[in-house]
């Protein structure tokens, strides 16, 4: 996998990983979106206001921005003790766009990487809403769920459309392939 640090982390070196927050780039469905995402995090100027995330994904590649042991800055709330995964697509985007040819295969490839993380973490493959953050559950999210839970952003990514079932499914199913 590449990798392209971030101007914007907390380097840490070590920590518990308890939430995966999935988040979408507001970006189009194009093959360098990943790589384009990474080069904004990279090249942005270091600010207390900047932005990073731990991987960014399109459909055919994943590149890495942080490192999984420091912290990067993309959920407010949830930086601490979570990885950020960012997906090209909108946040308006139906059902259908989601699952479109190149949905389907950024989601699979998404999907992949989440297993291996909820191996190497443990962390239980369901999806936590607001209420769940607050009690302090472990599992996957959104950014729009982090920001019900914990106020400190207005971001509603991945929308209410992005196809969480869906996408739970296939991660339980790589993680199966995994054990
Ligand atoms: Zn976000």
């Amino acid at each position: 996998m590449k990798f392209v640090q971030a101007a914007n982390y907390t380097p840490v070196g070590n920590r518990k990983i308890n939430l995966i927050v999935i988040h979408d780039m507001e970006a189009p469905e194009k093959s360098t979106t990943a790589e384009g995402c990474a080069a904004f995090f990279h090249n942005q100027p270091r600010s207390n206001n900047g932005s990073s995330a731990h991987y960014c994904v399109d459909n055919d590649s994943i590149v890495q921005c942080v490192h999984d042991m420091d912290v990067a800055w993309h959920a407010p709330g949830a930086n601490h003790d979570g990885i950020g995964i960012e997906h090209a697509g909108y946040a308006r985007q139906t059902r259908e766009q989601w699952l479109d040819a190149y949905g389907k295969q950024m989601l699979g490839r998404s999907a992949k990487l989440t297993a291996g993380l909820c191996k190497r973490y443990k962390i239980p493959v369901r999806w936590m809403t607001a209420k769940g953050l607050q009690a302090g559950l472990r599992g996957i999210t959104g950014h729009a769920d982090v920001t019900a839970a914990y106020h400190r952003s207005t971001h509603t990514d991945p929308g209410p459309n992005f196809p969480k079932q869906l996408y739970l499914e296939i991660v339980r199913s790589e993680l199966a392939n995994l054990r």
